[in-house]
């Protein structure tokens, strides 16, 4: 009775740690993107499958009874894959999927990395905050009006925005250091999408507290009809509500569900404080000034401001006029 985890987050890796401890025989896949990936507990295998149909060769050559999908919430095609392969396998799927960050009204949402180019393209000011991972440069590589602070876990491979400081880095973050990051570079606008959980979540905090703009791209949708749990305890009684499971892993036993990590940090509202530009840093003083007390006590836009910028808040009566 095997159980196959597609990983490559941190709700695989505490996923397949229960599962070890319970004595489960639990393999974790890992797509082997970053040169030095956090290994999850037990056994751990590396590389595609080679699609859908490699999938499901894997699934009945392996003996897998049960498969958990607990990839990142924008790794749309190993989703889809999987969903494809376990029906055509006939192995039970469940996706994994920590819930979204609680969405701020300031926040500009973009359907997908494209419209986030877009977004920024439009943006007035200077300096950008791109925290969408390296495979998603390309969509900024065309814009030479602004400069990018570029946050990825390994060096880009493709094409990259002209105006580009990189910094190689892999989270947790804290809001004090987002904070005192965004401060040193005269970040005005962050660009993140929307994956959840509390790893990465203090960029949000601090763009809060800082005043910074925020474009959110949203989620893939998943695949009609899957199954679909927010936690590891969920998964973990999923899996022991497997018929074959409760028999061979009697070890695996439902855990109490713990209030979703992150969302409450993510998503409280801070004080809004206009930022104050370093010494030399960044856009012109209106964007600093008018721009921002417009979007804080809303006015009639000013002109030259794009479409949809700033974003206007759900329910203020003060919202300015379209
Ligand atoms: P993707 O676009 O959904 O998948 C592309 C291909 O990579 C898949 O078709 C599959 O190749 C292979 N693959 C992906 N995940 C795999 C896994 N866990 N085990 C084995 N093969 C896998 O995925 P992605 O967005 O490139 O993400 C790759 C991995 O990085 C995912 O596992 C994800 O959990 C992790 N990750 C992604 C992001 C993100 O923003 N996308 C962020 C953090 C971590 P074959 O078709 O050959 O099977």
């Amino acid at each position: 009775m095997r159980i196959l985890i597609l990983g490559g987050t941190g709700e695989a890796r505490e996923l397949a740690a229960a599962l070890v401890a319970a004595g489960t025989d639990v393999l974790s896949s890992l797509a082997g993107r970053v040169r030095n990936p956090r290994l999850p507990e037990g056994p751990v295998r590396i590389g595609g499958f080679g699609g859908a149909e490699g999938l499901a060769a894997f699934l009945a050559t392996e003996g897998i009874a049960a498969v958990v999908d607990a990839t990142h919430p924008f790794a749309a095609g190993i989703t889809a894959n999987a969903t494809q392969a376990a029906a055509a396998a006939g192995v039970p799927l469940l996706v994994l999927r920590r819930p979204g960050w609680d969405a701020d009204p300031a926040w500009h949402a973009a359907a997908d990395i494209g419209a986030a180019a877009a977004a920024v393209r439009d943006w007035p000011g200077e300096r950008v905050f791109l925290t969408t991972g390296r495979r998603d440069l390309a969509a900024f590589a065309a814009d030479d009006a602004h400069d990018f602070l570029v946050r990825t876990v390994d060096p880009p491979e493709g094409p990259v925005p002209p105006r580009m400081t990189l910094l190689l880095d892999r989270g947790p973050y804290t809001a004090e250091g987002e904070t005192a990051l965004m401060r040193e570079h005269g970040v005005g606008l962050l660009v993140t999408k929307n994956s959840g959980g509390p790893m990465t979540a203090a960029k949000l905090t601090a763009a809060r507290e800082l005043g910074v703009q925020v474009v959110v791209v949203a989620r893939p949708p998943l695949p009609p009809g899957a199954a679909v749990v927010a936690t590891v305890p969920e998964a973990l009684r999923w899996l022991a509500a497997r018929a074959d499971l409760s028999r061979t892993d009697a070890g695996i036993t439902a855990a109490p569900t713990p209030p979703p990590a992150g969302r409450r940090a993510a998503g409280r509202r801070g004080r809004r404080s206009v930022p104050r530009p370093p010494d030399g840093a960044n856009p012109a003083p209106e964007w600093w000034s008018g721009r921002v007390n417009a979007f804080r006590s809303p006015l009639a836009p000013l002109p030259g401001w794009p479409p949809g910028w700033p974003p206007r808040r759900a329910g203020s009566a003060a919202a300015p006029p379209r």
